[in-house]
């Protein structure tokens, strides 16, 4: 089974990975880079919550860098962005869009709101 989002594909295993990482960093919110080529995801790189808050997140700098260089070096894409809200919809909040740095890049958010369920939104933050 494939999950499809409006023209990326993300491999069942690596989509269950994907939603476990906010369950093992609750109630912190997490995040991380999801990369790939041609629409299909990849590679998942969970990344530090440099905030340590479970209402916002900040990817360590250095550790962005890393993972970027690394995706260059591997001839991929960043593909999408994700991450967590413990206590709130799957809906970006205020500071999502306000700190939304990569407009070509999908924006997933997790929420673990609904105990059993996770459920992702995938969004497009596009600058006026
Ligand atoms: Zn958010």
């Amino acid at each position: 089974m494939k999950k499809n989002f409006p023209d990326l594909e993300i491999p069942e295993n690596l989509f269950n990975r994907i939603i476990e990482h906010p369950r093992q960093e609750s109630p912190l919110e997490s995040c991380g880079i999801l990369a790939g080529t041609n629409g299909r995801i990849t590679k998942f790189y969970p990344m530090t919550n440099k905030e340590k808050s479970s209402s916002c997140y900040l990817m360590e700098p250095e550790e962005q860098l890393r993972v970027f260089q690394e995706i260059e070096k591997k001839g991929l894409e960043v593909s999408a962005i994700y991450h967590s809200h413990p206590h709130s919809p799957a809906f970006p909040s205020q500071r999502d869009v306000d700190s939304a740095f990569y407009p070509d890049s999908l924006v997933f958010i997790i929420s673990l709101m609904a105990d059993k369920v996770s459920q992702i939104g995938a969004f497009q933050i596009t600058r006026k």
